[in-house]
């Protein structure tokens, strides 16, 4: 395999090539091909854009299609019929029969950009500049996302450049016993606390990059009730979370809340089309014309990409229940993987909601090792966490039960020969 020109000119900034040095060539749904044709299983996925796999057949034909017909691809934000087409699936398929009213704001097409968006409009909305976010949370890289963000390693690179206007609360579990809210909500009501009335929070109900952290839902619709009593306004970063990851299309549907402001990326075009849109109450839309702007607002190909992973799989609640289906085989495997490593001393948990699942092995290098082990055998998986010691599990939702299962073979295979 030739990597040479990459390695030359490529900039060391560059990540997953370090963990997968081979170079890929095709994938379809949950299996990946490199040069030398050697097949390979993604639990990876995008980290979380290909929730509907690699080339779905269903969104290919849709985008095919679209090309086609000379559809518009790039049209600024004009008014074009791929638009309409996505906004009124949206609202069919998804918003109504969840009972949720919401205005669409298309922002840049990545989701740094949409909680960008999502932050600047709470604060012009409610007149004041503070983001409560929490321990370990991960809301992008650019200025004012990665102000939301916890990890050290993105946080120290901005140069020194102080990052402002957010404020970090435990997240659920981050103080052990104790319900962290209890210490926000006393911060809240102290005038000598220090912490300023925040705008919004912006959360995650389960913390992707931050390591398979779930919110338990009865801490989640308590945060959105101490939201309501202090008008703060709550914003999900449903990025990682949401488009049917945890098991339903909003990751916030189990808790039975409804956030005033909610973020979607990563699978929302469904076929790994660069698209974001932020969700907003529509009393919230104080945007002047233009104010928040951008060359690429809304990618005409993703609108016809999202619009038809709506319509084929959140039609009714057939894959839904297949994915909450897939996610107890994976629960299970990864609960027996960390009783077994528990029993050889290494001391190992497992965690998740729907599909979005991970093994916390306590230790970083640990984590490399089984996630390198698992690649030799034919496995793309990742791991995540403040220091990279959960092996996570993104595989596509749609991946067929028997790649799911292979995949849990090796990753089993793998753990028991480091762990030995
Ligand atoms: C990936 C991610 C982001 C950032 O999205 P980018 O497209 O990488 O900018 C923000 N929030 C969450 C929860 C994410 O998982």
């Amino acid at each position: 395999m030739q990597t040479q020109t990459l390695e030359r000119l490529e900039s060391n900034v560059r990540t997953y090539s370090r963990s997968f040095p081979v170079v890929f060539t095709k994938a379809r749904n949950a299996r990946l091909t490199d040069e030398n044709g050697r097949e390979y299983i993604d639990f990876l996925a995008g980290a979380g854009t290909l929730n509907y796999g690699h080339n779905n057949p269903h969104l290919k034909q849709a985008l095919l299609d679209y090309l086609d017909s000379d559809g518009i691809v790039h049209g600024l934000d004009f008014w074009t019929a791929a638009k309409r087409d996505y906004l009124e699936t949206l609202e069919e398929v998804i918003l109504k029969p969840r009972g949720l009213e919401y205005k669409v704001h298309l922002p840049g097409p990545t989701g740094t950009n949409a909680v960008e968006a999502a932050i600047r409009l709470a604060r012009v909305a409610q007149g004041r500049h503070n983001i409560v976010t929490f321990t370990n949370g991960f809301h992008g890289v650019t200025m004012g996302a990665l102000a939301t963000t916890g990890n050290r390693k993105f946080r120290e690179a901005t140069g020194g450049i102080p990052l402002q206007g957010s404020a970090f609360m435990p997240y659920d579990g981050y103080l052990g016993e104790a319900d962290s809210l209890d210490y926000f909500e006393k911060l809240l009501g102290d005038n000598s606390s220090g912490l300023d009335l925040p705008a919004a929070v912006i959360v995650e109900t389960v913390q992707g990059e931050g390591g398979i952290n779930v919110a338990g839902l009865d801490w989640l619709k308590r945060l959105e009730s101490i939201c309501r009593d202090h008008g703060i306004l709550l914003i999900v970063d449903d990025i990682q979370a949401g488009c049917g990851r945890t098991g339903k299309f909003f990751s916030f549907e189990h808790a039975g809340i409804k956030p005033d402001i909610v973020t979607n990326s990563k699978s929302l075009s469904g076929f790994g089309l660069p698209f974001a849109h932020v969700l907003m109450r529509p009393e919230l839309d104080k945007w002047k014309p233009g104010q928040y702007n951008g060359t690429f607002r809304g990618f005409n190909l993703a609108f016809a990409t999202a619009a038809a992973a709506m319509r084929h799989y959140w039609k009714d609640d057939t894959f839904e229940r297949d994915v909450q289906r897939k996610g107890r085989v994976v629960e299970d495997r990864f609960q027996k993987i960390a009783a077994w490593m528990s029993e050889q001393g290494v001391k190992a948990t497992e965690r998740g909601r729907g599909l979005m699942r991970g093994i916390d092995v306590g230790d970083g290098d640990l984590a490399d090792k089984i996630t390198a082990k698992a690649f030799e055998k034919g496995l793309v998986i990742e791991t995540s966490g403040q220091a990279g010691e959960v092996v996570k599990c993104l595989c596509p939702l749609t991946i067929p039960d028997e790649d799911l299962l292979a995949g849990l073979d090796i990753l089993e295979q793998s753990v028991k020969e480091v762990v030995a």
